[in-house]
């Protein structure tokens, strides 16, 4: 469907995604003109503004922090991330559990704050798995013991690979779902992926800010985890057309990837808010 057949005027969460959407990524936090302008467009209006991103290397402060810098103002409390979401998830199941974490710092800032203890030594309640690429071969054996012991296994998104910067090297970097294979083929234990497009992610974050799916829109260039999770969840899609070699691959199962509005720019739609 373009643009044009749609009335967005009811929608009044507008929940982005970061990466290739909003800035080309978190390593290059370069802004596309366009999101610029329909985010000044809809700053105008009376909408809430958020994020939702499937990165865990960083933490929501961090990503806000690259947002502000970049031109895009919102509260703190509006920024979702993977991490954010995989502490939110053990949380609710286990207040205070002892994680051991695979990752570069930014989800074990967020599980900190989410009140959990992230610890490397035993006993471990869940063993949380981030892209990480300075990770030790002792770190993976150590996390693929705790889980062969009983420890729960989570993957803070699912991307196979993703493109960065790590020390000053740009690269394609294997990511979390691809640490999280190992683990799972060593231990036989199958990992819970918490990022989109994980429909309960969308969901939670939808209810939080307290709104209804109804009148919320996820706006992403990513069809398999930005428009299925969304879908699935039952909030409007908008997928915008940029680099396709820029786009994480990611598993969406048997998930409708088809979004309810594909633009080639995001300026598109700012006529119809
Ligand atoms: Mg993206």
């Amino acid at each position: 469907m373009r643009a044009g057949s749609m009335n967005l005027s009811g929608k009044k969460l507008w929940i982005f995604d970061v990466d290739n959407t909003l800035i080309l990524d978190v390593e290059h936090p370069n802004p596309f003109d366009d999101a610029l302008k329909l985010w000044n467009a809809l700053e105008k209006r009376d909408v809430t503004l958020a994020i939702l991103t499937n990165v865990g290397r960083l933490s929501g402060r961090q990503v806000h922090e690259a947002l502000k810098k970049a031109g895009f103002n919102l509260p703190i409390e509006n920024v979702y991330t993977a991490g954010a979401a995989a502490a939110a998830y053990i949380h609710n199941r286990s207040s205070g559990a002892r994680c051991f974490i695979i990752g570069e710092g930014g989800a074990q800032e967020d599980f900190v704050s989410h009140g959990l203890d992230v610890t490397n030594n035993p006993p471990i309640d869940y063993v949380a798995v981030g892209a990480d690429r300075g990770m030790t071969f002792q770190e993976l054996n150590f996390a693929t013991k705790m889980v062969n012991q009983g420890a729960r296994l989570i993957c803070i998104s699912g991307s196979r690979d993703y493109p960065g910067v790590y020390l000053g090297q740009e690269d394609i970097y294997i990511g979390e779902r691809s640490i999280v294979a190992a683990i799972e083929h060593a231990t036989g234990v199958e990992a819970i992926v918490v990022g989109k497009p994980l429909p309960e992610i969308v969901i939670e974050t939808v209810k939080i800010l307290g709104f209804d799916t109804s009148e919320s829109i996820i706006i992403g260039d990513n069809p398999r985890s930005d428009v299925a999770g969304g879908k699935a969840a039952g909030v409007t899609t908008v997928l915008v057309q940029r680099d396709p070699d820029n786009i994480v691959d990611f598993d969406s199962g048997d998930l409708d990837t088809t979004p309810d509005i594909d633009v080639t720019s995001l300026e598109e739609l700012i006529e119809y808010l």
